[in-house]
């Protein structure tokens, strides 16, 4: 099953699909390729930071499964090859969602949302984002939730991160049922 972990920047996402991980390991998380720079501090993990000559080599291979690009950086989900006992998580945006929805009819489609504006921006603030890119985040995000209804995605809000974790686990434990379900 692929699950899609969307939502604005600043909502907690990569908490939510670490703590994810490491509480089920049927879970495998996906490792987006990006040609932005690292922030300081970042993980080198966060992603395979890449230029756009590697990249665009990368998608003409057919290599990405979805890609966008976000405030002028590209992104992309390299095709993921794991057993078929293991679910893929992604930690994508809306427009990533919509793509791999397009390929995956069944994937479960998930929005993370912040309890409010000021608590995305101070999250987008404390991770050292420049002043002007937090605000075009937090427009963008009346974007993205608006798409979100359009894809039809389960809405979570992220205002408990022990709480919000335990309801996508339920909902993945749900999902899971419904797909090995005899057909009546
Ligand atoms: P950031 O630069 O803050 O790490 O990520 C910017 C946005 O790109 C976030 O909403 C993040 O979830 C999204 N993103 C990260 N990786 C991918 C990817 O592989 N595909 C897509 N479509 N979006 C991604």
């Amino acid at each position: 099953m692929v699950i899609v972990l969307a939502g604005p920047g600043g909502v907690g996402k990569g908490t939510i699909a670490g703590q994810l991980v490491a509480l089920d390991p049927r879970l495998w998380l996906s490792r987006s390729w990006s040609t932005r720079t690292r922030r300081p501090g970042e993980n080198p993990d966060a992603y395979v930071f890449v230029d756009r000559a590697q990249f665009d080599e990368h998608e003409r291979a057919g290599g990405f499964l979805e890609r966008n690009e976000f405030h002028g950086n590209l992104y992309g989900t390299p095709r993921p090859s794991v057993d078929a006992d293991r679910d893929v998580l992604l930690e994508i945006d809306v427009n990533g969602a919509r793509q791999v929805r397009e390929q995956v009819n069944d994937a479960l489609l998930l929005f993370v949302d912040a309890p409010d504006r000021e608590v995305q921006r101070r999250r987008l603030q404390g991770r050292g984002d420049p002043p002007e890119r937090v605000e075009a985040r937090i427009a963008e995000a009346e974007r993205e939730r608006r798409d979100a209804v359009a894809l039809d995605c389960v809405f979570l809000v992220n205002d408990d991160l022990d709480r919000v974790v335990a309801e996508i686990r339920q909902l993945i434990d749900v999902a899971r049922k419904a797909r090995v379900a005899p057909p009546r």
